[in-house]
């Protein structure tokens, strides 16, 4: 198998150890699961370090060297199965020379460590300091001089795994989508109760020095409220808080929910309590209003799709950090930015970590928000956009104001609703007016002048309030293109003064988009600007490697996977041969695959041919071969819809069960539509609503206030807003370099270079499929 990123096997085996340190959090077995495997692939040895760091100090049964089967099923458990516990040895010295002994002892000179910043600040200082242990080990005569030599530098690599998000330098820890995802289960569970009972509800969240937690899901649930430690509200939030409370009652909201963080404060660093805030809302606004404290059910339960996803490929990185280490290069510690996962240096992210808490000590809280991450007070601005009830000060003048028309275009997917929301929150606070198009350009196109079928409507902020959490889309969407009925659609734009589009949807919505920017010459009232936000589960939309709705999807798709899974485990040896969605592209089938350990993925983009399939099977023959006890659930392959005319889902399973003689079952399972999910998750609500502003301030700042002849000449008049890598931008679409011409596969619906086509390497990898497919 080929060495993944370029890096080079080792010539002697190398001992790498994985631990993991300070509080558990969903996505710590996922690590350890792709360490070892990678550690292995790389010819390395692997070895796991039990109950975090004193494991390493007590050594003996502590430190167990781990293989390739021993962490089958570990992607899909929450907590951490080797074992995490605070231990003050390790703060001391002697703890940490008793640590390098049992290092040199196992031939170990690499360690991993997935842990907070205390587990990172602790590794740092042991490899500052190993050359002073392993010369003071000599010293008291434990090891000898040649017993020392091969080891004379360290290699430590940090991962970040906290549910809190309190890192900086990263936009997210392992574990915090997956609290997130179950914090944002419980407030919707109270949203029903609220709203039947018209009840106020105040929910307290874990975060004791970050608000990362609270902030994101008052945007995920739309609460009225939020208070964390960062940005703490000033003196007389009573006030503040009650005001906003009553005018979002008075627009016709019938409850109430406040998120605070247990670390919350006001300005002069006194605690805020969520008794507090329950007694001024019963004592000052008379509203029944109940305190609900989640507690530890935050830490709990089943890692999501994103931090299996980002456990597996940060792990991946770390052993190559380990492996390309010299004695010169400085701890790393693996980060994501956007969709890009780096190495960054682990001193300069602890430091910064620390100066966030010091400058909150200090009360110099503009400071602190700017040292947690640009992204974290983008997001605060955007929520307090979005909720706060008197923007006069944010209207811009006349002059500036537009008309801006919101449409939905191809299947509905999670995040529509809550993007809408947030562009609708966002005109009204700026004084543009937002309108809605419902049912897609068909819908449009249905206009009689002598009976308006109200298809075209002007939004209020309450009318969209309640789509915040709410799947599919409200305003109605279909595949329908404006090319069916041009003239209609054209009449229709210059009939309600639209000054902007915003589409939200997938490769019909870019395809809708390049239709009215190339009819723009004989329809003058499409001389207006475009802005496509990618909303779509195939993820396929050329200039973007995010789009709404595919988190949501790949959540379902995976719990989906673990149920029948589970099922498996009971009876006898099965394999599903599970049929995802995604059209001609492979990026669901390879993400799920990633991150659920699957055996084998069939994708468009390879196809699927005889000796795939007749090499796949001698795998799976080999794969039960090995299987004990726990591991023997069922096992799966994921084939993307379109991955071959021939070898449909249940072919494939066919096959498989004849060939495997009654060794083992075969199964085909198709989830069809239930893939597109219910709520949209907790990450594609809060992407919805950051990517919604981004695009309403896009067309604010460069468009508003021009002339058509202006907007016809700027190459920016019809964008895509995408993440690429570690940032998000605005892709023209026309043009010799636009992304029409450069980088769509029309035939394909999808983009020419897929951004995700090495991970499918990874996935193989990791299962430990063959992949000499020079045969094939
Ligand atoms: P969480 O975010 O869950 O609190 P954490 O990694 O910050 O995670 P800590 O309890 O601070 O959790 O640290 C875990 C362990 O790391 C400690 O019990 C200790 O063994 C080690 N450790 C932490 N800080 C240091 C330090 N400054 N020097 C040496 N070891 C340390």
């Amino acid at each position: 198998m080929a060495p993944l990123n370029g890096a080079v096997v080792p010539p002697k085996k190398k001992r790498i150890g994985v631990m993991t340190s300070g509080g558990d959090s969903q996505g710590m077995n996922g690590v350890v699961r792709s360490v070892v495997r990678m550690a292995i692939h790389m010819g390395c040895e692997a070895y796991a370090v039990y109950e975090g760091y004193d494991g390493l100090v007590q050594g003996g049964d502590l430190i167990k060297q781990m293989h390739w089967d021993d962490v089958r099923g570990f992607l899909s458990r929450g907590g951490t199965l080797i074992g995490t516990k605070r231990c003050m040895e390790f703060y001391e010295r002697p703890g940490r020379v008793k640590a390098a002994k049992n290092m040199i002892e196992r031939g170990m000179d690499a360690l991993i460590i997935c842990g907070g910043d205390g587990s990172l600040t602790g590794a740092d200082k042991f490899r500052s300091e190993w050359p002073g242990l392993l010369e003071e080990l000599v010293k008291t005569g434990e090891l000898k001089q040649e017993q020392i030599e091969p080891y004379q530098h360290l290699n430590i690599c940090g991962l970040v795994g906290s549910i809190d998000n309190d890192m900086s330098g990263t936009d997210a820890t392992i574990g915090c989508y997956s609290s997130l995802e179950r914090i944002c289960e419980m407030v919707d569970a109270v949203f029903d109760t609220a709203a039947s009972h018209k009840r106020g509800f105040v929910i307290e969240v874990m975060g004791r020095h970050c608000g990362w937690l609270a902030l994101m899901a008052s945007i995920a649930t739309g609460a009225d409220y939020v208070f964390i430690p960062e940005k703490p509200p000033g003196v007389g939030w009573e006030e503040e808080m009650c005001d906003i409370v009553t005018s979002h009652r008075s627009w016709g909201k019938r409850r109430t929910i406040i998120i605070i963080s247990e670390g919350a404060q006001d300005t002069e660093l006194k605690k805020i309590t969520a008794d507090q805030v329950v007694n001024v809302l019963t004592e000052k606004l008379n509203l029944d209003t109940r305190k609900t404290v989640l507690g530890h059910i935050q830490r709990g339960g089943l890692p999501s799709y994103f931090d299996r996803w980002l456990s597996t490929l940060q792990g991946v990185e770390a052993v190559n950090a380990i492996l390309d280490a010299t004695p010169e290069t400085k701890t790393p510690v693996i980060t994501i930015r956007e969709n890009k996962i780096e190495r960054s240096d682990l001193q300069e992210c602890v430091a910064l970590t620390k100066s966030v808490a010091e400058a909150i000590k200090q009360k110099d809280f503009a400071k602190a928000m700017k040292l947690r991450d640009v992204e974290f007070k983008e997001y605060f601005d955007s929520y307090k956009l979005t909720t706060s009830t008197d923007n006069t000060a944010l209207r811009l003048p006349e002059g500036k104001r537009m008309r801006i028309a919101i449409i939905h275009v191809g299947a509905p997917a999670g995040g529509m609703n809550p993007a809408t929301r947030a562009a609708v929150a966002y005109c009204r606070s700026r004084g543009h007016t937002p309108i809605a198009i419902h049912n897609g350009f068909p819908g449009l196109q249905r206009h009689h002048d002598d009976k308006p079928l109200g298809s075209v409507r002007e939004c209020q902020w309450i009318d969209v309030d309640p789509w915040v959490n709410e799947g599919g889309s409200e305003l109605g969407t279909n595949r329908g293109l404006p090319s069916e009925d041009m003239d209609k659609t054209a009449y229709c734009f210059e009939l309600y003064k639209f000054d902007a589009l915003f589409l939200i949807g997938g490769f019909e919505a870019f395809t809708a988009a390049s239709e009215i920017r190339k009819s723009r010459d004989k329809y003058p009232s499409f001389k207006i600007p475009l802005v496509v936000l990618p909303a779509t589960v195939s993820n396929n939309v050329p200039g973007t490697e995010y789009s709404l709705g595919s988190d949501t999807c790949l959540n379902t798709l995976i719990g989906f996977c673990d149920a029948i899974r589970q099922s498996a485990s009971a009876s006898r040896r099965r394999v599903f041969v599970v049929e995802t969605q995604g059209g001609k592209s492979g990026y669901l089938a390879t993400m799920a695959g990633l991150s659920i350990g699957a055996l084998a993925v069939y994708i468009p983009e390879e196809g699927i041919n005889i000796h795939m399939l007749a090499r796949d099977i001698e795998f799976l023959r080999e794969s039960f071969q090995h299987d004990r006890g726990a591991s023997r659930a069922g096992k799966i392959i994921l084939r993307n819809e379109l991955a071959s005319d021939t070898y449909t889902t249940q072919a494939v399973a066919d096959m498989i069960k004849e060939e495997a003689r009654g060794r083992f079952e075969s199964r085909a399972a198709v989830p069809g539509h239930y893939q597109q999910g219910g709520k949209p998750s907790p990450m594609d609500r809060i992407r919805a609503l950051r990517m919604a502003i981004k695009c309403m301030q896009f067309l604010e700042e460069t468009f508003a206030g021009k002339s058509q002849d202006e907007i016809n000449s700027d190459p920016r008049n019809a964008v895509v807003i995408g993440v690429q890598g570690s940032e998000v931008v605005f892709n023209p679409m026309g043009g010799d370099d636009g992304l029409e011409a450069t980088q769509t596969d029309w035939k394909l619906r999808r983009p020419k270079n897929e951004f995700w086509r090495p991970l499918k390497g990874t996935v193989d990898v990791l299962s430990g499929r063959p992949t000499d497919l020079d045969c094939c």
